[in-house]
C-alpha cells in the first residue's frame, strides 16, 4: 500500500492532535485489515481514544495500564508511532491515561480482583472473555438526558432491565453526534453487568464485514451461529446495509432466529426506516416491527447540562458562563459541543491561563462562525452537488462508480470535509456508510488536484459557494 504523507499537519490545536490520531489509527487499521486481522484489532483499540496532546506527546486513554503494556509488547505502539511521523513528518510519543475504573470490565486477560468480587456469581474467566466490543465510558452515568433524548434515554434502560421483553426489536435513529451509539453501548454494558449471556455489539460494517469474510473462507456456519446464538443483538448503523443485498438476507435470517426465541435486538439508524434507500421490503418490515425512537439536537439547557457532565468526566472546571457561551452558541450536535469544550480546555491547559469569556469567544470564534454552526451539514453539501449535476441523491451517496457519480461524489466529499467540521469517519457514514479511508483518500485527491488544475479549482469554489447559498432551501 503506497502511504503518502499527508501535507499541511500542523499541530497547534488539540483537534489537530486528535485529527491525527484518527489518521494514525485509520491507517494501522489498514494494516491489520491486509493481514487479515481486523477482529486483533478490534479487540485492541476499541475504545482507545485520544485524550489530548502536549508537544511532542500524544495521550492515548485506556482500559488499564496492564493494555498499555500489551500494547506495547506487541509492538502497536511503535507501528502507530511510525504512522505519525509518516503524517505529521514529527517524532510524536505515545503515553497512556487511565481513565475510568470501571474499565476493568474491558480488561480481556488481567486477572481482574474488583471484577471477581463484583460479579461472584459468575466465572471472572467467563466476564472477561465475553465483554463486547464496546466503550466502557459509553454507559448511563454519562449520558444526560434532556427533552431531546428522554424518551430514547428510558427505553434503553427499560431495554436494560428487562431485554428481550420490554421493547423489542428498537431503533434509535437520529442525525450524527447525537448519541445513539452511546446508548446503545449503554445498553450493551449495562446487560454485560448484569450478566445477560452473549452480547453482541456490531457497527453494520462489520457485520457486513464478518459476512463477506466468511463467504471467501467458506466459513458461513461459523458466522450463522455466533450471530444466531446471541442473547441480545446490537447493530450500530443499519444504513450501511443499504443496497448489500446477500447481506441483509442472512440478517433478515438471523432477525427472525433471534425475534422468536425472544432475543432482545437493537438497531441504531441516521434516518428513519421509511426513507431507507435499497433495502428489501421483508427485511424494512422486520425493522419497522419494533419501537421507533428519535433523537434530537439537544436544546440550550441540556447542552449545557452535558458540557458540565463532560467537565465533571475529566476532573476539569471553566467558568460558568464560558460554558454558557459555549452552549449558547453550538447548537447543532453533542459532538460538536465536545470539539469545542475540548479545544477551550486544552488552550487553557497550554498557555497555562485561566479562560474568560473574551478569550473563550475569542478561541472559538471559528467554531462559532464556522460553516457548521451556520447550518450547513452533509447533506447540504450533497443536495447541493447533485442537483448542480443533476444526479439523485441517492446515486451520489451510493456504490455505483460510473463517470457521472463519481467525480461529483468525490468533490462532495471533499467540500463537506472543508465547509462542515465533520470527521472522516461521519461523512463516510453519510455516504452510504463508506469506510473513513475512503472519504481522506476522495478528498486528499481532490485537494491535491485543485493545486494544478484551475478550472478544478472554480469548480470547487462554484459548489461552495452553491452550498452555503443552498443552506435552508
Ligand atoms: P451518534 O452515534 O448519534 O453519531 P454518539 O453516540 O457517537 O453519536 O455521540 C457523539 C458524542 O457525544 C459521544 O462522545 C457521546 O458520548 C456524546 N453524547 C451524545 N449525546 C450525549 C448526551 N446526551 N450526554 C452525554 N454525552 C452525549
Ligand atoms: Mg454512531
Amino acid at each position: 500500500m503506497s502511504k503518502k504523507v499527508k501535507p499541511g499537519y500542523n499541530i497547534k490545536m488539540q483537534s489537530d492532535y486528535s485529527g491525527l490520531w484518527q489518521d494514525a489509527c485509520a491507517r494501522l487499521k489498514q494494516d491489520f485489515t491486509s493481514e487479515g486481522k481486523l477482529n486483533e484489532f478490534s479487540r485492541w483499540f476499541t475504545g482507545v481514544a485520544c485524550i489530548r496532546g502536549e508537544g511532542s506527546k500524544l495521550f492515548l486513554s485506556l482500559p488499564s495500564a496492564f493494555h498499555g503494556e500489551k500494547l506495547k509488547k506487541q509492538g502497536y505502539i511503535k507501528s502507530l508511532e511510525a504512522h505519525l511521523l509518516e503524517l505529521s513528518g514529527e517524532g510524536l510519543e505515545i503515553a497512556f491515561e487511565v481513565t475510568r475504573k470501571n474499565i476493568l470490565a474491558a480488561q480481556p486477560e488481567e486477572p481482574a480482583k474488583e471484577d471477581a468480587s463484583a460479579s461472584a456469581t459468575k466465572s471472572p474467566k467467563a466476564v472477561r472473555k465475553d465483554y463486547p466490543n464496546i466503550r466502557p465510558d459509553y454507559n448511563f452515568d454519562t449520558f444526560v438526558p434532556g427533552d431531546n433524548s428522554a424518551f430514547a434515554y428510558n427505553a434503553a434502560q427499560a431495554i436494560s432491565k428487562n431485554p428481550g421483553k420490554a421493547y423489542n426489536p428498537v431503533l434509535f435513529y437520529g442525525g450524527v453526534g447525537l448519541g445513539k451509539t452511546h446508548l446503545i453501548q449503554a445498553i450493551g454494558n449495562t446487560l454485560y453487568q448484569n450478566g445477560a449471556g452473549k452480547i453482541i455489539y456490531v457497527p453494520a460494517e462489520t457485520f457486513t464485514n464478518d459476512f463477506i469474510n466468511s463467504l471467501q473462507t467458506k466459513t458461513t456456519s461459523n458466522f450463522k451461529s455466533r450471530y444466531r446464538n446471541a442473547d441480545v443483538l446490537l447493530i450500530d448503523d443499519i444504513h450501511f446495509f443499504q443496497g448489500k443485498v446477500e447481506t441483509q438476507e442472512e440478517l433478515f435470517y438471523t432477525f427472525d432466529t433471534l425475534y422468536h426465541a425472544y432475543k432482545q435486538i437493537v438497531f441504531t439508524c441516521d434516518r428513519p426506516i421509511s426513507e431507507l434507500k435499497d433495502v428489501t421490503d421483508r427485511l424494512k418490515s422486520r425493522f419497522s416491527r419494533g419501537l421507533p425512537i428519535d433523537l434530537q439536537p439537544p436544546k440550550y439547557e441540556t447542552r449545557r447540562a452535558i458540557l458540565a457532565k463532560k467537565l465533571e468526566l475529566q476532573g476539569k472546571t471553566v467558568p460558568s458562563d464560558v460554558l454558557d457561551l459555549i452552549a449558547q452558541n453550538v447548537e447543532t450536535n453533542v459532538r460538536d459541543l465536545e470539539r469545542a469544550l475540548t479545544k477551550i480546555l486544552a488552550y487553557g491547559d497550554l498557555i497555562n491561563k485561566n479562560i474568560t469569556v473574551d478569550i473563550a469567544r475569542q478561541q472559538l470564534r471559528d467554531v462559532f462562525n464556522a460553516p457548521n454552526a451556520m447550518g450547513i451539514t452533509v447533506e447540504t453539501v450533497q443536495r447541493a452537488v447533485a442537483e448542480h449535476y443533476g444526479i439523485s441523491l441517492n446515486d451520489l451517496r451510493g456504490q455505483k462508480r460510473n463517470k457521472a457519480v463519481v467525480q461529483p461524489r468525490h468533490l462532495a466529499m471533499y467540500i463537506a470535509g472543508e465547509l462542515t467540521q465533520t470527521s472522516t469517519t461521519d461523512i463516510g457514514r453519510e455516504f452510504g456508510g463508506r469506510d473513513h479511508s475512503t472519504v481522506m483518500y476522495s478528498q486528499e485527491k481532490i485537494a491535491n488536484a485543485i493545486k494544478t488544475d484551475s478550472s478544478l479549482d472554480a469548480l470547487v469554489q462554484f459548489l461552495t459557494r452553491k452550498t452555503k447559498e443552498y443552506k435552508g432551501k
